[in-house]
């Protein structure tokens, strides 16, 4: 029996395999099985629905510096925002209003978002709109911090761990940042109960398949509610500025994988794979993708959040142009959900 149906039947894996099952899904053979196959679990698990996040960009300070981010610290020439609480709670008023039961807080690791000021957006939201999913994306802090957010209300937390690898964190971060705290930020928040979301960026410098077989690894000891599996996107003030862009073909055999590794795991079709491909968001739903996050961020506010270059924030990517996401969802074949869209626990019907 080949790898790949290896795989299926039994997706606990060692390194070695993982890396081989990356070379077998190469071929066009092995892509449309593992396509096949997470597409099954996709229907088993969720049906055709995809779930829709609004995002709120609402810092792009960040005291980190990784090589490869557009609002690194480093990037004098980023031109910096913060929103006020009042400014989050009208994008959260739109998006609402539009029919969005999820709102996700992205930003940098800004200071000036202290614990008090995060808790009292938070609770804010939460007590405007208690039907709705927070889902915070600011980064590593301390487990008292992620515990007093967990206790305000917040209900999700995306973390990418970028790389599972420790040679290869060290290729795109600088010395003072390490893996295993990013790990132990991972594993905290889960403890304390958020819906943990993890993730990679596909082709980032110095990943072979080797480095993305213990990201498969890390991924199924881990156990995340949420996966963010995008292409790397080079960003023209960065160190990583000259370095070739991560493979659309790629990240959508890794979307297939991972959708067959945890097979009830909320899969965006991220905006990164929608900028290096106009039919990106398509193609991932159809390698087993089942979320799309628009963006709810203030107009004037959505350029300046460049992590990379042209990152798409209009059209179907634009919170208030929902009318064309839906047609375009509908037009691939699935329907799109405005429900808040928590992780499945079990099939849908029994088989
Ligand atoms: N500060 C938060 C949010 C980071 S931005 C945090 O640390 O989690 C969200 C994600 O964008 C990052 O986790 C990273 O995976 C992705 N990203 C950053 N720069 C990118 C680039 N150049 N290309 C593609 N994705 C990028």
């Amino acid at each position: 029996m080949g790898i790949i149906e290896r795989f299926i039947e039994h997706p606990e894996l060692g390194k070695k395999e993982y890396a081989e099952l990356l070379q077998a899904s190469e071929s066009s053979e092995g892509r449309e099985r593992l396509k096949k196959e997470a597409l099954r679990l996709r229907r088993l698990y969720y049906g055709d629905t995809v779930y829709v996040r609004g995002l709120i960009e609402f810092t792009n300070y960040c005291k980190n510096d990784c090589f490869y981010c557009g609002i690194r610290h480093g990037n004098r020439e980023a031109e910096r925002y913060r929103l006020t609480k009042e400014e989050i709670l009208s994008c959260c008023e739109a998006g609402y209003g539009l029919g969005f039961r999820t709102f996700v807080l992205q930003g940098g690791e800004d200071p000036w978002f202290t614990d008090g000021r995060m808790e009292e957006a938070v609770r804010s939201i939460k007590e405007r709109y208690p039907d709705c999913a927070v889902t915070l994306s600011i980064g590593e802090r301390s487990f008292e911090s992620y515990r007093r957010l967990r206790e305000a209300g917040a209900d999700r937390y995306l973390l990418r761990h970028e790389t599972a690898s420790e040679e290869h964190y060290r290729k795109l971060h600088p010395a003072e940042m390490s893996l295993s705290h990013r790990k132990q930020c991972l594993y905290s928040l889960k403890e304390l109960g958020y819906q943990v979301g993890a993730g990679i960026m596909v082709g980032s410098p110095g990943q072979t398949y080797e480095e993305l077989a213990e990201d498969l690894i890390f991924l199924r000891e881990l156990q995340p509610q949420m996966a963010g599996i995008g292409p790397f996107v080079p960003h023209h003030s960065t160190p990583f500025k000259d370095e070739p862009a991560g493979s659309v073909d790629l990240t959508l055999r890794l979307l297939s994988i991972i959708r067959i590794l945890l097979p009830k795991v909320l899969l965006p079709a991220t905006t990164a794979l929608g900028t290096m491909d106009p039919l990106g968001r398509e193609k991932g739903f159809a390698a087993g993708a089942n979320v799309v996050m628009p963006n709810l961020s203030p107009a004037e506010n959505r350029k300046q959040y460049e992590l990379y270059d042209n990152k798409l924030c209009t059209g179907a990517e634009a919170a208030e142009s929902l009318a064309d996401l839906k047609k375009r969802v509908e037009a691939a074949g699935w329907k799109l959900s405005m429900e808040r869209g928590d992780a499945a626990e079990e099939p849908l019907q029994e088989n």
